[in-house]
């Protein structure tokens, strides 16, 4: 008998669960007792996917403080238990080696990043910040007057030199505490990756 490759691992797989059942052993019932043993101990706690604006809900488990397992939320009206790849793959997300968790700086000219403290990183975004936006402060602009041909003056008192991009990442409280950053510091400048 011919049997391609593919036809082969069918075959495996047909005389594997029928072996099985032959001897009373129900894959389906042992895959929901592996499921089980797996998450016993384990705390569930609802969530929301954050990787974009979709919003999908998770299911978060957790065992003596670490996240051992998530899978969608078939409660959930977004997503009803389903996650696309990268909601599926937070899990590894969370605990990657190649994770960024603290403050990098390279310094000019330099070929490499280094780990500073997160007091100097804050420290150093707030003297930029002042710096940019001293240097680029624009207290009135003219506009020529489509009607009359004149030069107007208006004043804008504004920053011209900083802006915010924000990402999908960015939830609704992050984005109104950047819309009011955005206003505080006096740039109108605050643009949505998406759009670009
Ligand atoms: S699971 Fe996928 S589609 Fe849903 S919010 Fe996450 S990234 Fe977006």
């Amino acid at each position: 008998m011919d049997v391609s490759r593919r036809g082969f691992l069918k075959l495996s797989g047909l005389s594997i669960a029928a072996f099985a059942t032959g001897l009373g052993f129900d894959p389906a019932v042992a895959e929901a007792k592996g499921y089980a043993l797996k998450l016993e101990g384990s705390k569930k706690f609802p969530s929301i996917c954050h990787f974009c604006a979709g919003g999908c809900g998770m299911l978060l488990y957790v065992k003596e403080g670490k996240l051992i397992h998530l899978e969608g939320d078939s409660d959930h009206p977004t997503n009803e238990g389903t996650l696309c790849p990268k909601g599926s793959s937070l899990l590894s997300v969370a605990y990657s080696p190649d994770r960024v968790t603290k403050p990098r700086r390279r310094a000019p000219g330099a070929d490499h990043w280094e780990d500073i403290s997160w007091e100097e990183a804050l420290d150093r975004v707030a003297k930029k910040t002042k710096e940019v936006r001293d240097a680029s402060w624009k207290v009135a602009d003219e506009v020529v007057n489509a009607k009359t041909g004149v030069t107007e003056t208006f004043p804008v008192n504004r920053t011209e030199g900083i802006a915010f991009l924000g990402s999908a990442e960015v939830d609704n409280e992050e984005s109104y505490l950047i819309s009011k950053f955005c206003r505080v510091i006096g740039t109108p400048y605050n643009e949505h990756q998406a759009r670009i």
